[in-house]
């Protein structure tokens, strides 16, 4: 489904994406882990638009999309959460999810549905008239979630939806994951917290420094001595 060539790019001297190559199958939970300031959202930027890569190409679905911006993009099916996760705090909830809606499918109504329908998804159901502002941390997560679905995605992007919860908190994230991958959606995670990768992720990418150090089974790339030794000892295992 996507299938990324020698991507690079550079924030002036500094390399974040470095000859980057990358290939996902339809249906797959595939995991992106690297230490801090690797260059993981950043590759998530270029996948949704967000940035321009200085070369090398994005082919989504067999169309290249190289350098598209995100609308185009969201309309291609490609959704993503942001690390950063910033709601309309004085909104509610269905306000904020049906802004996400109304951007796939212009219409008030039908995004209105739409947000409802996957508010419910995300659990949020019971607060749903609830000032984004009000929320707690995993529900603001569960909100940035729902956003992201309510554009439709073929291919959505979390970055570390898990970072900052209890650990029966990632549990029930870990479930939603894998209900919306159940319901059609190829899954592209960036996760520090290693215990839901080893849970959910067929394949994981490990990025230090912009470039690929290991490709594989969690499994493999958790006991790779180069993957270990870029954690600078063990933290790869928290
Ligand atoms: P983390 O795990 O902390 O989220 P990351 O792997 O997502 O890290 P990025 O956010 O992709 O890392 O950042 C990679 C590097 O690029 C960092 O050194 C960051 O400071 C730098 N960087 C990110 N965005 C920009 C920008 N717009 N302009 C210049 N430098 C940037
Ligand atoms: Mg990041």
């Amino acid at each position: 489904l996507l299938q990324i060539n020698d991507l690079n790019k550079k924030f002036g001297g500094l390399t974040v994406t470095k000859n980057l190559t990358l290939s996902i199958n339809e249906g797959q939970i595939y995991g992106i882990i690297g230490p801090n300031g690797a260059g993981k959202s950043t590759l998530f930027n270029q996948i949704s638009g967000y940035i321009k890569p200085d070369s090398g190409s994005i082919v989504y679905n067999g169309k290249d999309i190289t350098g598209k911006p995100p609308h185009v993009l969201c309309h291609e099916g490609i959704g993503r959460t942001f690390q950063i996760v910033k709601p309309f705090g004085n909104k509610t909830v269905l306000y904020n999810v049906a802004v996400g809606a109304f951007a796939r499918t212009n219409n008030r109504k039908a995004a209105l549905e739409k947000a409802e329908e996957v508010i419910e998804k995300a659990g949020l159901g019971s607060r749903k008239d609830v000032l984004a502002k009000n929320l707690t941390i995993v529900d603001r997560k569960r909100l940035e979630i729902a956003k992201a679905l309510a554009t439709e995605p073929k291919l959505l992007l979390l970055d570390e939806v898990l970072a900052g919860l209890t650990p029966s908190e990632v549990d029930d994230a870990v479930k939603l994951i894998r209900e919306i991958r159940e319901s059609g959606v190829t899954i592209l995670m960036i996760e520090h917290v290693m215990r839901a990768v080893m849970q959910l992720c067929e394949r994981v990418l490990v990025i230090s420094y912009g470039e690929k150090i290991a490709e594989g089974t969690p499994q493999d790339v958790t006991q790779d001595p180069i993957v270990i030794e870029a954690y600078l000892g063990g933290e790869v295992h928290a």
